[in-house]
């Protein structure tokens, strides 16, 4: 008795902590095996508490309380077979093994010795409905043994089940025989053994769904989960406990009214009573079903409708960005595909009727010059365009990445300047650069992204200014701590004096795809871009950008930067150096020849080869062209090249290829330089190009003046004549 007592309190707080468990599993993954597992357990809550009332409050004689037990028991098979059915694996579903039903024999002897305890009609039911649990979970298990090395899933909840029905017929069949003593029956330790494999069928259920319960993420379901969970076992197993104590009080009161003399009516009450509190118990753990669903329902809805805001903003955004795009990108097409017209018209024209007047000949050829000129600027604004949506990508994709190395102020602040000089001279503007001598030359950072942030803000500077000057200054503050060593802050200015920006069109300016004062700037090509792009590559750096203007006036945009300094050699008088430069460059600028020199081209597009020997038609520099790595290897192995420029990306043989191809051959070209032509423009190629063994590096579209630098470079000096 005292064993039945502890086995039916510990049943019921197995089955309720099972139960919690399945419920709110089933508010992470609404799966059918959990419905399943809970129907499962409810129907044993169910047994479970009449089996209590039957034993603690009627005594041990048969009554509705032990008839609604066994109805709860048995009905518990039903979830448990559909429970099988539904976890079996595609391929199981058509596999059955003989050797499953060995457990029928054992089935039809413990129906033998129990029917004269349980009844026939309690027995056929009992008894067909375990046969089939303990059948499909042995053939489960078999299925597994057969088919391990495929991969066949473990089968835990087939074990479970198997062990539970063991149990199951153990506590019937031992039943039937009387023990000397409580402790000698086997039924008890065969009870206690039957709920524990209870409370491991949700453990079983788990391992099989594949999902780790307890690596839940913290989302608010979960947090829901915490609420109601303890909330849901005090209030069961209130409830449980309550029905029993207020059936034992109602039992004593109306048994001492009515002096110890037990009757019919007293029964009846207590059967109310225990009806009324297991209704309340059903209803509640249904209740909570409902809720639980409910609230998984409703969190999975305000997901979704977060989801979908969160989708059509981005739509939005998406369109917006390609009606921006197309109109910024059809735009310079637009004045190339236009401009190009109209060369081919008076080309024609002249081709066709050539004039006899040497002034109208001469008007033409201004006239093309100014088309092409058009063209030129068009292409270079829809490269910065594509630039910056490359760029632009990047940083929304979280793959810009800041890479630092050793570098020198010097040559950026040169390249720099370089560019920014022929675009302010092409607007007819003043370009003043004043860096402070005391500057350490040899930094530590990332001196392409560096590079980028200033000649962006320099841009605009010369975008935005029609007349006056753009003024670049750079200075900087040393400084000292112990993680970083001695690093500078270094500063550079730029100021315009043009149009300027109003005050309340500040903030809008780092903002992505912000144009501001269009009225002023409808002639200006842009995309928006630029500043944004600055700002977050400066963030990453961990610089930033800050800008003061006047409208109408002009503006000044201050970038800081940190960077390490690696050696304290000054940069020195750059102001003079650039001067001297342009003086250079000037000179080259206006032509060299190099007629005794060769070079080798190598491009798998005729157009590009034909483009670099138009660009170099004057320099009279002796042009071989290959169509293919293959071919270049050919040439190289009999023509001496002062320079071999090389593309990159080309079928069957790449250019890395064939250089090493040309490096290994040996032979004239052993030592010549070549240079690697590439569109690949992104963050770190120039390294990686030069680490793989080319000379050089240039981009596509190749730039006039970069190719003419080069050339002069590499091109020995006794073979270049300036003609200036
Ligand atoms: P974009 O130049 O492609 O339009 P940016 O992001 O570089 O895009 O610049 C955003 C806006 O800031 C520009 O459209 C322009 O109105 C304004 N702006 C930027 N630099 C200057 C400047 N130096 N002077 C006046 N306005 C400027």
């Amino acid at each position: 008795m005292i064993f039945d007592q502890i086995g039916n309190v510990y049943s019921i707080v197995a089955v309720l902590i099972g139960l919690v468990i399945c419920l709110f599993r089933y508010i992470d993954k609404p799966r059918r095996s959990w419905v399943y597992v809970t129907m499962f357990l409810l129907c044993m809550l169910l047994s479970c508490y009449y089996w209590g009332a039957y034993v603690l409050i009627i005594g041990d004689d048969p009554n509705v309380s032990s008839f609604l037990a066994y109805v709860g028991d048995n009905l518990s098979f039903f979830p448990l077979i559909l429970l099988l059915l539904h976890i079996r694996a595609d391929g199981e579903k058509r596999f059955f093994s003989i050797l499953s039903l060995l457990p029928v024999p054992l089935t039809a002897y413990q129906f033998t010795i129990y029917i004269q305890f349980g009844g026939l009609f309690n027995n056929i039911w009992q008894c067909f409905l375990s046969t089939v649990v303990i059948v499909l979970s042995l053939n489960n298990i078999i299925y597994y043994l057969k088919n391990k090395k495929n991969g066949a899933k473990k089968p835990y909840v087939g074990f479970v089940l198997f062990f539970y029905t063991v149990f199951e017929y153990a506590m019937w069949t031992s039943s039937c025989y009387d023990w000397p003593n409580e402790w000698l029956d086997p039924y008890n330790y065969a009870n206690l053994l039957l709920f524990a494999s209870m409370i491991t069928l949700p453990w079983a259920v788990i391992k099989m769904d594949g999902g780790k319960f307890f690596e839940r993420t913290r989302t608010s379901t979960q947090r829901m989960g915490h609420i109601f969970k303890p909330l849901y076992i005090v209030f069961a197993v209130g409830i449980c406990l309550s029905g029993c104590f207020i059936g034992m009080q109602f039992r004593d009161t109306i048994d001492s009214s009515i002096t110890g003399d037990i009757n019919s009516t007293v029964y009846s009450i207590v059967h109310i009573e225990l009806f009324t509190f297991s209704s309340i118990l059903v209803a509640f753990s249904i209740a909570m079903i409902f809720i639980v669903n409910f609230a998984h329902k409703t969190l999975e809805n305000a997901r979704l409708k977060e989801e979908k805001i969160i989708a059509e903003k981005s739509n939005i955004a998406k369109s917006d960005f390609l009606a921006s795009m197309s109109h910024e990108i059809r735009t310079p097409i637009n004045a190339v595909l236009g401009m190009n017209e109209m060369i081919l018209r008076e080309g024609l024209r002249v081709r066709d009727k050539m004039p006899s007047d040497p002034d109208r000949l001469h008007e033409t050829f201004v006239d093309i010059c100014n088309y092409s000129g058009n063209i030129e600027s068009a292409g270079n604004n829809l490269l910065s365009i594509i630039n910056d949506i490359l760029d632009f990508s990047k940083i929304e994709a979280g793959k810009m990445e800041v890479i630092d190395g050793d570098y020198k102020l010097s040559s950026v602040l040169n390249d720099v300047s370089n560019m920014i000089y022929f675009r302010a001279k092409a607007k007819n503007l003043k370009f003043i650069v004043d860096v402070d001598k005391s500057l350490p030359d040899g930094l530590y950072g990332d001196e392409i992204h560096v590079r980028q942030s200033v000649i962006n803000i320099l841009n605009n500077a010369v975008k935005y200014t029609e007349d006056g000057f753009v003024k670049l200054s750079v200075r900087g503050k040393k400084e000292i701590d112990s993680q970083n060593g001695y690093w500078i802050n270094l500063v550079f200015e730029v100021s315009d004096t043009g149009i300027g920006i109003r005050e309340e069109d500040m903030e809008k300016l780092f903002k992505r795809f912000e144009r501001v004062d269009l009225e002023q700037n409808k002639t200006v090509e842009g995309t928006g871009l630029g500043l944004a792009i600055t700002q977050n590559l400066l963030e990453m750096m961990g610089g930033k950008v800050s800008v003061m203007s006047k409208y109408g006036i002009g503006s000044t945009f201050t970038i800081t930067i940190p960077q390490k300094i690696v050696s304290p050699e000054p940069v020195g008088d750059f102001k003079e150096k650039f001067e001297k430069e342009m003086a250079r460059t000037k000179a080259y600028e206006d032509g060299f020849e190099a007629p005794d020199a060769r070079i080798l081209v190598v491009d798998d597009t005729k157009l590009n080869l034909s483009v670099v020997k138009g660009l170099l038609k004057y320099t009279k520099i002796m042009i071989d062209t290959a169509e293919s790595g293959a071919e270049s290897i050919e040439l190289a192995k009999d023509t001496p090249y002062d320079i071999i420029f090389m593309d990159q990306k080309m079928p069957k043989m790449d250019g890395s290829q064939a250089l090493s191809l040309i490096r290994e051959q040996g032979g004239i070209n052993k030592d010549t330089p070549v240079i690697c032509l590439t569109a690949d423009a992104v963050v770190g190629a120039r390294e990686k190009y030069i680490a793989e063994g080319f000379s050089d590096y240039l981009t596509k579209p190749i730039d006039r003046n970069a190719l003419e630098k080069m050339l002069i470079e590499y091109i020995p000096d006794e073979k270049v004549h300036m003609t200036a």
